[in-house]
């Protein structure tokens, strides 16, 4: 990889418009989307992502929760359906989870692994057989990055789409190099060897291909530098996939919507007060300004 030359794009705005919805479509045309999350303690990120998903248009979006969060996230969410998963320590997935999942997968057209899922060898385990099992396009966020531990073969071996959301020190966890203060050097280096897509977030968050070419971000701010962002920017990317955007059109202008919704808060409420709930109140209105 060191020495090449890779093609790079600005994202001044996204190349891709949002279509008009066909006046005779059914909840159906729109796509369904999977996310895995939550753990006690931990029972929001799951939530912020299903609510973001359903703001930016998905047709049905489903949770899976360990059992023991799954009445805090049930109650909070009402447009999206939230199932309890084995769950034992500290209110975390047992292995069973990873049969639960694969078992309703099929129907689905993307699956977010991560938010608030929390960290154990058990929750590793569930999130590497899935990855193994599953042939669906999978973003891995949070502690489902976290899950992937040393085992980063996995990554290289399966041949379908992988999208990683990464803050640095996920990204150092699994082994991207940033000692260099190169983030697009290291995000296309790491998306390049492990032929996945790579979001490495943070301000100008870079967006990597497997092919070497990148994006950099130009929307956001320091308001959204805060705990819950990251999941609600999980939500937007589950919801275009599972839309039929492809992961290159997806990754890219996930991200750019994700910071304008950023943006609008702080000009709205400031950089101090606002907060990601708030960012997936303003996403109609960032929808509307995409199509
Ligand atoms: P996470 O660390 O997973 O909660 O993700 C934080 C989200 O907020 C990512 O999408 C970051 O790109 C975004 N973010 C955090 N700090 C900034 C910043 N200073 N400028 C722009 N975006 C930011
Ligand atoms: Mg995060």
């Amino acid at each position: 990889v060191q020495g090449q030359e890779y093609p790079v794009a600005a994202v001044e705005r996204p190349d891709v418009r949002l279509p008009r919805r066909p006046r005779d479509a059914h909840k159906g045309d729109f796509g369904r989307v999977y996310i895995l999350g939550g753990s006690m303690g931990l029972s929001g990120a799951p939530v912020m992502a299903a609510q973001a998903a359903v703001r930016s248009g998905a047709g049905l979006v489903s949770v899976g929760v360990p059992g023991q969060v799954w009445p805090i996230a049930a109650a909070k969410l009402d447009e999206a359906m939230v199932h309890p998963l084995p769950s034992g320590k500290e209110g975390m997935l047992e292995l069973g989870a990873a049969m639960a999942v694969l078992e309703r997968l099929p129907s689905f057209g993307v699956c977010l692994v991560g938010p608030g899922l929390g960290r154990s060898n058990t929750v590793g385990t569930v999130v590497r057989n899935l990855l193994q099992e599953t042939k669906l396009p999978v973003i891995l966020d949070a502690d489902g990055i976290n899950a992937l531990g040393g085992h980063i073969d996995i990554l290289d071996r399966r041949g379908c789409c992988t999208i990683l959301t990464p803050h640095d020190v996920e990204f150092a966890r699994i082994g991207g190099d940033l000692s260099h203060g190169d983030r697009l050097r290291a995000a296309r280096e790491f998306a390049v060897e492990h032929g996945c897509c790579l979001v490495l977030k943070g301000h100008r968050t870079i967006t990597a291909f497997p092919d070497g070419t990148a994006y950099v971000n130009t929307t956001g701010n320091p308001g959204m530098a805060k705990g819950g962002s990251g999941d609600v920017l999980g939500g937007i990317l589950a919801s275009l996939l599972a839309q039929g955007f492809t992961p290159r059109e997806a990754a890219p202008m996930a991200v750019y919507l994700h910071g304008m919704a950023g943006d609008l808060c702080a000009a709205e409420l400031g950089e101090y007060g606002m907060t990601p709930t708030d960012m997936i109140r303003r996403l109609p209105e960032v929808m509307k300004l995409a199509g």
